[in-house]
């Protein structure tokens, strides 16, 4: 039995065509930095490091006198390491995935179902459908990152339905008519009626209609960029972007509906069942409950289940304020947020240590935890290590449950940590 408490992880790296480029994916440099027999191909696409005991990249547990073990495994052999609590509600795994994403190219619009709706959807479409859990994610930007969240106030589409022709067209005349008219009332429940009723009708529409009525749009926004006019009023450098990506794909009116979200590094969106919502742009911390359940809308080649997808998504109408997750800061000698999101699968807490600091405790915690250097250099000292833990640039540990760690800054150029832990107190 090992009595390890405090171990270094050997994370995998997914290479996705979404994914950043060579030097330029965080992603990348994380893992070059503390896996020696990691090179970078220039050529390669590094989309996520994975943190965690999905089988399809589970993390090596690297203790010290033992072999290497998957840490799922491990887990399964010293469930106590969990946390009581942790251990009972989730039968005794690990109930969340920790990763970090280098996003150069948009990723599918999508929502995930809630876990009754998993449940069922599981049953029905088991091909589809390859676990009955629910999948809410949480992003943190660590770079400025761009996203779509939720539907947007009821006036901006409205005003797009009649400032952008082929939007228009793409909803329908009498369609876009009606929502106009619907958001000129104030009954929040016409407002999301006419929201779900015009984003059918985009959803249902002829792709070669939808083809049609991009080229246009897209040929006057390219226009307009050449003679230097400003274009955000229409959204024209994010739409240059997606057609770019994804030439004629019916995704790309998409964000005429939903909200375009601009992270600041630290900043987080909670992606809550049902909420639609893609990645565009940036790098980024992201938690997420141990499920591969994803309903899509748009922006990918993959399968689209329209039905399922127009009848789960919630077409609550929400400024963008209300699209980004408020984490409760703390400043002392060290600053911590933390981002504790409604759902029971995970928490995440930043740890910015500022220049000059020589140490501080990562506090014993009732669930086990996953821990990330982004920056910074030093050790980490715990009762059950024999010798202190090397940390740097990308050093990616596991700490069970009740166990402190103190870790020390050697050179006073501060450290940025990101610690993810089951949420279920
Ligand atoms: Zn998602």
């Amino acid at each position: 039995m090992s009595k390890a408490e405090v171990f270094e992880l050997k994370c995998a790296v997914q290479e996705y065509a979404w994914g950043k480029k060579g030097e330029d994916s965080a992603v990348a440099k994380l893992k070059a930095s503390v896996d020696s027999n990691f090179t970078i191909n220039p050529d390669a696409f590094y989309a996520e490091l994975w943190m965690g005991t999905h089988p399809n990249g589970p993390s090596i547990c690297k203790i010290p006198g033992e072999e290497d073990v998957p840490l799922s495994e491990w887990v399964k052999q010293h469930p106590k390491q969990l946390g009581s609590e942790v251990e009972r509600y989730f039968s005794g795994s690990l109930p969340f995935l920790f990763k970090v994403l280098s996003v150069r190219t948009a990723l599918s619009i999508q929502a995930h179902p809630n876990k009754q709706h998993a449940e069922q959807l599981h049953i029905d479409r088991p091909d589809l459908y390859k676990d009955p859990n629910h999948k809410p994610e949480m992003a943190i930007a660590l770079t400025p990152f761009m996203g779509l969240c939720g539907f947007r106030p009821i006036d901006e589409v409205a005003n797009f339905l009649e400032t952008v022709e082929e939007f228009r067209k793409a909803v329908g005349g009498e369609k876009a008519d009606s929502f106009v008219a619907a958001s000129k009332t104030d009954d929040k429940s016409k407002h999301r009626e006419a929201m779900k009723e015009a984003f059918k009708s985009l959803m249902e529409r002829d792709a070669a209609e939808i083809k049609s009525f991009l080229k246009p749009l897209v040929d006057r926004v390219t226009g307009k960029k050449t003679a230097g006019e400003d274009v955000s009023a229409m959204e024209g450098d994010l739409l240059l972007k997606l057609s770019s990506e994804f030439p004629g794909d019916r995704g790309l009116f998409a964000i005429y509906f939903l909200n375009v979200v601009h992270l600041e590094p630290g900043e987080a969106m909670f992606l809550e069942a049902n909420l639609p919502h893609a990645y565009l742009s940036g790098d980024c911390m992201e938690c997420m409950a141990c499920s591969d359940n994803v309903v899509r809308a748009g922006l990918t080649p993959k399968y689209l289940d329209v039905q399922t997808l127009l009848d789960m998504l919630d077409y609550t109408c929400r400024p963008i304020s209300r699209t980004k997750f408020l984490g409760i800061e703390s400043h002392g000698n060290i600053d911590i947020t933390i981002f504790n999101p409604p759902v029971p699968d995970f928490g995440v807490s930043k740890f910015e240590v500022p220049e000059g600091s020589t140490g501080f405790l990562l506090q014993a915690f009732e669930s086990a935890s996953i821990c990330i250097i982004i920056r910074g250099e030093g050790e980490a000292s715990s009762k059950s290590l024999k010798e202190p833990l090397k940390l740097r640039t990308g050093t990616v540990f596991f700490v069970a449950a009740d166990a402190d760690v103190s870790i020390s800054l050697e050179d006073g150029q501060g450290m940025l940590l990101f610690r993810a832990y089951a949420g279920v107190f």
